[in-house]
């Protein structure tokens, strides 16, 4: 874990794939959709993702993560990447059930573990014409996403948010899942890759059973 242990935000998009946009039922906003997880939600690879009783069904959210290198105050997108330390896989771990139930994401996003976070690859080392995320569980692959299927772009994203919160030094900014969601049991072995990066593995684990 090369990542701040404790940002103080998380800044995450909704519905920024137009095929997951559709598989869940949605249009595609016209603005971004922003959400915030709680810090307290974070782990690092390897350890497991618990699923909390008596909540329904909890899905993996495999996206390309955003690490905020410098202090990044009502930005321009064309300066935007200047304000990038690096780039991780994120597992946005969503309560599904929950999400649909609530006016609003707080609970369904913001279980403790439920925001696992990979080694950040400085941007430097990053091409990021190329970047994409892949998903699998129990080897299997769920998703497949690449940069240019994103409704709002990260340079975009990044201005966008910096015009409504000051993004500090390690914030992390999780850009949107592709198609291809899907629910986690306990006993399974959920991957988030980004190609010719890294690849963050977790076990899930039934809260009860931890
Ligand atoms: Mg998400």
């Amino acid at each position: 874990m090369n990542l701040h242990p404790r940002p103080s935000k998380i800044v995450c998009v909704g519905r920024n794939y137009v095929a997951h946009a559709a598989e869940m039922g949605n249009e595609v906003p016209a603005e971004p959709l922003l959400f915030l997880k709680p810090p307290s939600a974070l782990i690092t690879a390897g350890e497991p993702i618990l699923l909390p009783p008596d909540v329904g069904r909890v899905d993996y959210e495999g996206e390309i993560g955003v690490v905020i290198g410098r202090r990044a105050s009502q930005i321009s997108e064309f300066d935007a990447w200047e304000f990038v330390e690096g780039i991780a896989p994120v597992n946005d771990v969503t309560a599904r059930d929950l999400q649909r139930k609530d006016n609003q994401w707080s609970r369904a996003k913001g279980f403790d573990t439920f925001c696992p976070v990979g080694d950040m690859v400085p941007i430097l080392d990053v091409d990021i014409d190329s970047l994409g995320v892949v998903s699998r569980v129990n080897g299997e692959e769920r998703q497949r996403g690449t940069i240019d299927q994103l409704v709002f772009s990260i340079p975009f994203l990044i201005s966008h948010v910096s015009k409504i919160m000051t993004l500090e030094p390690g914030d992390l900014l999780a850009t949107g899942t592709p198609e291809g969601v899907g629910p986690l049991s306990s006993g399974d072995v959920v991957e988030i890759e980004i190609p010719g990066l890294g690849t963050l593995t977790n076990p899930v684990v039934a809260r009860s059973e931890a």
